[in-house]
């Protein structure tokens, strides 16, 4: 298990807010990031010791870096096998392909989940209008890669035209699942260090308008039992993945009180934006203190929380929030304002009720 020591420089591929606040956390524990993403001016390399801005393809670009860092995270999944390979080969890299491998693929990451034990709602791969026919219904179809935030995908109502949604669909794959009908929507994050510990937070509720994660609650309002439930399957995935960093999995609750696992990301999640303000380490901590081959925190929620993300013209409020007793705002230093795009978010404490 190689430890980097603070004053060490941890790589991370990507350049969103999710490595900006990784580079924040990194930077109060003494370690340097250099981030390595195809834009200028992202919100990362903004708060970071160095960037590099370079394609996914450019092994120059990537030789160079690998030769800059200690260590190599990523704050996306979606990176190439040759660039996370080309690093690989010089510096530890964390977490490894495999948890990027299976969480690049909505396909492989189903049947990755439904492999350990976890149900999902049901689902087929979809790789032709014909496929589709079979489709459940009502449903919805989603692209097998590069979806996020319910981009890409297509509600399938009863009497619906298969070959008119194949073919407007323009992509090669994808899964089709039946629609769940559920109570509420979960996710619980795991950390897991080097030394094989794992750390889970609280369970969050999530509210999602339009595919979009519009607000999580900690603790969520369901059953302890379904809670620690959730709990047991980030802890049991991380470990069926051998991922050393974060695991964060999003559930449905079922009308009949089943857990159905939606989606994984072997990275800090949206979901988890609440540990900031009312835990003692937050997602991002957790996860810089896994790359770094650190002991783990006490995931322990100190009080309750709700985030808030604000989407487009949301974060123009920023004075009002500033003002808003227990609460506490983080923008992201993105400076194009589109309409759903993620400025930033805020956190609203309130004591602890259990
Ligand atoms: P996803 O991109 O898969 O995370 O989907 C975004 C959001 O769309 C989810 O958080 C749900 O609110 C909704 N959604 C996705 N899949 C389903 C489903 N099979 N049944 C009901 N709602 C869904």
């Amino acid at each position: 298990m190689t430890r980097i020591a603070p004053g060490g420089v941890i790589g991370i591929f990507g350049g969103g807010q999710l490595g900006r606040m990784t580079a924040l956390a990194a930077a109060r524990l003494g370690y340097r990031c250099h981030i390595y993403c195809p834009e200028a001016d992202s919100p990362a390399t903004l708060v970071s010791a160095a960037a590099t801005i370079g394609e996914y393809d450019d092994a120059a670009a990537l030789d160079a870096f690998s030769a800059s860092i200690d260590v190599a995270t990523f704050e996306f999944e979606n990176v190439p096998y040759e660039a996370v390979a080309r690093v690989a080969a010089k510096v530890p890299v964390r977490p490894g392909w495999e948890a990027l491998r299976i969480s690049q693929d909505r396909a492989v990451e189903k049947r990755f989940l439904n492999g350990i034990g976890l149900e999902t709602a049901p689902w087929i791969e979809i790789c032709s209008a014909a496929d589709l026919r079979r489709a459940p219904c009502p449903g919805i179809l989603k692209t097998a890669r590069l979806g996020y935030d319910g981009k890409g995908q297509v509600r399938l109502d009863r009497g619906f035209d298969a070959e008119a949604v194949w073919a407007a669909f323009g992509t090669e794959r994808g899964v089709a699942e039946a629609l769940v009908d559920f109570s509420a929507e979960v996710s619980a994050i795991a950390a897991r260090g080097a030394d094989g510990s794992v750390a889970v937070f609280d369970v969050a509720q999530n509210i999602h308008r339009d595919g979009i994660l519009r607000r999580s609650i900690a603790p969520a309002r369901v059953p302890a039992s379904i809670a620690a439930e959730a709990q047991a399957w980030a802890a049991r995935a991380a470990e069926a993945l051998d991922l050393v960093g974060l695991l964060a999995i999003e559930f449905f609750v079922a009308r009949n009180g089943r857990l159905l696992a939606n989606e994984i990301a072997p990275r800090p999640h949206n979901s988890g934006h609440w540990t900031q303000d009312a835990c003692g380490a937050d997602q991002f901590e957790q996860f810089v203190r896994a790359v770094a081959g650190l002991p783990l925190a006490d995931p322990a929620r100190l009080s309750d929380a709700e985030m808030v993300n604000l989407l487009g013209d949301d974060a123009l409020a920023w004075p009002e929030f500033l003002a808003e007793p227990g609460a506490r705002l983080h923008l992201y230093g993105k400076r194009d304002v589109r309409p759903g795009r993620k400025m930033g978010h805020v956190n609203r404490l309130s004591p602890k009720a259990r």
